[in-house]
Formats: structure tokens, C-alpha cells, sequence
């Protein structure tokens, strides 16, 4: 991770241009049919930079991967990495972009990678970090001082070139490319996570003493009450549960845990989804970067939905299979989630 703290919009543009109507060659209603709020409320800053007072919209829940938009604001953030000699990366915020930002708060599913093209030149996004605005300053991840979706502040997707790389200005009209085949991966990682999450709710089930809450499935939703982090990597994914006191004091039963056996369930549970061909949509409530979105996937048992701001494939075609591994320490079990593509 970069070591990003508060920053001063500080970058002097060169001109800018009329801001009530920004030219966009790939308008919202390609990827979002619904209501569109009012298209920009920005503040156009002595400087010339514009702080966005909405979201940026993003098409990345809906498999978007390419924009042409507007630049608002060029930041400069300080970096903490000791071999770049020039210790300062430039961020700049476009009106709408197809990237996934890594969000410090729930860093699951980290940034995607891909290009900006700037007049004409090439320039590979080396990191996408969440950035947030009241107005004045444009904070970034980790150092935003409220939550997503804090009334009167507006999050947006940081996209970060390297030292040395042309800068755009704002105003300027970027092409955002996303890598697809990478996108592609995590996508898959990020669904069999949740898949798996299921699937081990499933087999630990007889375990329950004591009734709790429970997944869409039906069954005591282990996964929700002992989730300590979660990381996305390309076609798997890592979940680290907290087994402790509090969880036996919940109703969960350790004596004699077999964990290779809930593997071996779970691995069947997964198999069956693999082998129904399971479908999977993304609802929004809106195309803004903190709207509510959901993973909603249709299982053999019975729909289930997951709260999530990641992205996700449409089905699981081209899946061969999804298993688990578990580790069991003395405070945690570790599930390795593998997906192996046809
Ligand atoms: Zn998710």
C-alpha cells in the first residue's frame, strides 16, 4: 500500500473550461438505466481546480472497463516508497471511471490495474485509491475522516501514475482502459469468496449450538460472526475467521473439529453450484461510487444476497472448480478459496 496522508489540492491548472457541461463521450446511461441524479454540482476553486460535490460515477459493478471523461481535480500525494526518488506520485479524479479503488476500511478487493491515455500518450494507473471531499481539501484512504456515504461529502476514485508520467490538466477529456484479463481474475476471486463463505456456512452448520443469525440459505451464517479480514487475489481468495471465546460463547461447538471434513463438505456444496451453472447480477441503488450495491446470486437452494462493492462475473461459466483449504490455529481458522478456470 502507498503511504498516503492528508493532501492539499494544490496542482494549478492551465485553463478550465465551462464546467456546467462536460464533454463526455460515454454518458452514465450506458451502464445505468435508473434515475440519474443531478449530473455535477462542482466547485470550481480559485486555483481551477473542481472539487466534485457527487460521487464518482462508476461502471466497474457492471463489468465496465473503458470511460472517456473529464478530469476534475490533480492531486499531488507524497509516497512513502524509499526507491522512487521523486517522492511524489500524482492522483487525478475524473467524473466517471470504469476502476475499482482499494478502500483502507474493507480493503477486500484491492485496485485494478490499466492504463490513462492523455493526448495521445499512454500511461500505465499504478494504484486507484478511495478520495473523499467536503469542498475544500480532497483527503485519500486511510486518511478520510468520515464514513462512505457521510452526508455532505462527496467519494471519488483516485487514479495514481507514476513519477515522471505526463499529468493531465483538468478539464482535459482522459481515456480510462482497465486491464481486462486481470479484472477478469479478481472478479472470480471476489465471487468464489463469497461462494465459498456459503459453502462453509453450510458445513459447519451441525456445529451450532444455539440459534444465530443465518445466510440467505438458511444456515447459522458462521462466515458474518467470525469474519476477521478478507482478501480478493486473481481466481481465489484468502478469509481469516476469529475462533474464540466469543464465538463458543455464541453457541459454536470446537470439541473434537474436524476441519478437513468441513472441507470436504464444503467442496461438494461448492461442486454442486459449479455444476448447476449459477447466476449471478450486481443491484445498485444508484451509479455513484458509495451507492448501496448488492451481489445477488441465484443458487439451487434459493437466491442469496451480500452486501458488496466489488465486481463479480455474470455466471460461472468457464469455472472448472472452486474449492477450499482450511487452517485451524488456536485463535483462527484460515480458508484458502482456489478457483480453477476450464
Ligand atoms: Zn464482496
Amino acid at each position: 500500500m502507498l503511504g498516503l496522508c492528508g493532501l492539499l489540492v494544490r496542482r494549478v491548472a492551465a485553463a478550465v473550461p465551462a464546467v456546467e457541461e462536460p464533454a463526455e463521450s460515454v454518458p452514465v446511461e450506458t451502464w445505468w438505466s435508473g434515475r440519474v441524479r443531478r449530473d455535477r454540482q462542482p466547485i470550481l476553486r480559485k486555483d481551477g481546480q473542481v472539487l466534485p460535490l457527487i460521487d464518482t460515477r462508476v461502471s466497474f459493478p457492471f463489468g465496465g472497463l473503458t470511460a472517456d471523461s473529464e478530469v476534475l481535480t490533480v492531486i499531488e500525494m507524497p509516497t512513502t516508497d524509499s526507491t522512487v526518488m521523486n517522492s511524489s506520485l500524482t492522483g487525478f479524479v475524473t467524473a466517471a471511471s470504469p476502476f475499482h479503488p482499494v478502500d483502507d476500511g474493507w480493503p477486500d478487493q484491492g485496485p485494478d490495474r490499466g492504463t490513462v491515455t492523455i493526448a495521445g500518450v499512454v500511461v500505465d494507473v499504478v494504484d486507484v485509491v478511495l478520495g473523499a471531499t467536503s469542498g475544500n481539501n480532497l483527503l485519500t484512504s486511510p486518511n478520510i475522516p468520515v464514513r462512505r456515504g457521510e452526508p455532505g461529502w462527496a467519494f471519488v476514485v483516485v487514479h495514481v501514475v507514476a513519477p515522471g508520467s505526463p499529468v493531465p490538466a483538468v478539464g482535459q477529456t482522459v481515456r480510462l482502459e482497465v486491464d481486462p484479463v486481470h479484472r477478469d481474475e479478481l472478479n472470480h476471486g471476489h465471487t468464489a469468496c463469497h461462494l465459498a463463505a456459503l459453502a462453509l456456512n453450510a458445513a459447519l452448520a451441525d456445529r451450532w449450538r444455539k440459534p444465530v443469525a443465518v445466510d440467505g440459505l438458511g444456515h447459522p451464517n458462521f462466515d458474518q460472526l467470525a469474519l476477521a479480514n478478507s482478501r480478493i487475489h486473481p481466481n481465489a481468495a484468502t478469509d481469516t475467521y476469529r475462533i474464540g471465546k466469543s464465538l463458543r460463547k455464541k453457541g459454536f461447538d470446537m470439541v473434537d473439529w474436524d476441519v478437513q471434513d468441513a472441507v470436504q463438505r464444503a467442496d461438494e456444496v461448492l461442486a454442486g453450484w459449479v455444476a448447476a451453472g449459477v447466476v449471478i447480477r450486481i443491484e445498485a441503488e444508484g451509479p455513484g461510487l458509495t451507492d448501496r450495491r448488492s451481489w445477488v446470486c441465484e443458487l439451487p437452494e434459493g437466491e442469496e444476497r451480500i452486501a458488496c462493492g466489488g465486481t463479480h462475473p455474470t455466471s460461472l461459466d468457464g469455472v472448472a472448480a472452486i474449492r477450499i483449504g482450511l487452517t485451524l490455529t488456536d485463535a483462527e481458522l484460515v480458508m484458502e478459496t482456489k478457483v480453477t478456470r476450464r
